[in-house]
């Protein structure tokens, strides 16, 4: 059966001009390179890369922050271009790294928590409260921290406030940037587990963004893994976790996270570093840093092989499909 795509980039690319400097012009930086991506209705797709991929660009593509240079971006279907912002704020809503940036030191809690409802002018004001009360009793926070402020709560008590805040407009689609990355390690599992439920419960679909495959595992049903702007790799998640098919994904599966949650990089083994985005390496932009590289891989770019919901970019697999 079709799955119905609640959210879908096809051959999306977003170029950005750097500056090199006095005399020295410009550069174009391909933050996201031809990707093509489909989130179906009520499931978790997990994305994941070393920082600096472009998992964070593509991320901003889709909740309309960010214009892509070409391609489609498309809202259950229908193009972005027929959605104002205000529309897609509503349907799409973020949850980012470290929820004490990313809420408001000076508010309350119940301020923070119901400013997408005072912005969008949802319902009417004496019913804000309750309906913010609503959002606590969701997410497991008790009533009274709506009278609080961000730094009278712990990390993870921040993140509940952040999830709640994104859930009072009811969206549909939840992009979840490295949500747990921030937090102590005791209480990731209890975020993600929240998240888990309040997807059955309110049939959320979300994309996942993380550099930690232990949470994507955790939390996917399907996987996409980006590399230098491109998606070089896309599975079911039991088959991706199971049977790897490209080399990124499998020195990304036999990483060591590094100790500190809040590098946010995958210790990936590879040997040399990830390499600049705005001078790419020819050909395969993996080459320098994969074992299994080969002559063609310094000339070509693999193309997308696809064996039915399984896809890989490597000269590998065109290889062994021929
Ligand atoms: Fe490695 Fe070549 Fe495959 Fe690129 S195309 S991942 S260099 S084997």
């Amino acid at each position: 059966m079709k799955e119905e795509a609640a959210l879908e980039v096809v051959d999306v690319s977003c170029v950005f001009r750097v500056n090199q400097g006095f005399m020295k012009g410009t550069k174009a930086l391909h933050a996201v390179n031809g990707v093509s991506l489909k989130i179906p209705k009520g499931k978790v797709v997990g994305l994941v890369g070393e920082s600096g991929c472009g998992k964070s660009t593509l991320a901003n593509i889709l909740l309309g922050l960010q214009k892509p240079t070409s391609g489609n971006v498309l809202y259950s279907g229908s193009s972005a271009d027929s959605f104002s912002q205000r529309h897609i704020a509503r349907r799409i809503q973020p949850i980012f790294q470290d929820p004490y940036s990313s809420l408001n030191a000076t508010k309350s809690i119940k301020s923070i928590i119901s400013l997408p409802l005072r912005v969008h002018r949802v319902g009417a004001p004496a019913d804000w409260d309750r309906k913010v009360y609503e959002m606590l009793d969701l997410v497991g926070l008790p009533r009274r921290v709506a009278q609080s402020f961000p730094s009278q709560l712990s990390g993870g008590q921040r993140q509940r406030v952040a999830i709640a805040r994104a859930l009072i407009m009811r969206p549909e689609v939840i992009i979840c940037d490295e949500p747990t990355s921030a937090l102590d390690v005791s209480v990731q599992s209890q975020i993600l587990n929240l998240l888990q439920d309040l997807r059955q419960e309110l049939g959320l679909t979300y994309l996942m963004i993380s550099h930690n495959l232990a949470v994507v595992e955790h939390m996917a049903d399907r996987v996409a893994v980006m590399y230098l702007g491109r998606i070089v790799e896309e599975a079911d998640a039991a088959t991706l976790f199971r049977a790897p098919s490209h080399p990124y994904t499998k020195a990304l599966l036999s990483s060591v996270l590094t100790p500190d949650p809040h590098l946010g990089v995958p210790d990936t083994q590879l040997g040399t570093v990830f390499p600049n985005p705005i001078d790419p390496p020819s050909g395969c932009s993996f080459h320098p840093r994969c074992a299994a590289c080969m002559d063609i891989c310094r000339e070509q770019a693999p193309q997308p092989q696809i064996n039915g919901a399984h896809m890989a970019e490597c000269h590998l697999d065109t290889a062994a499909a021929g």
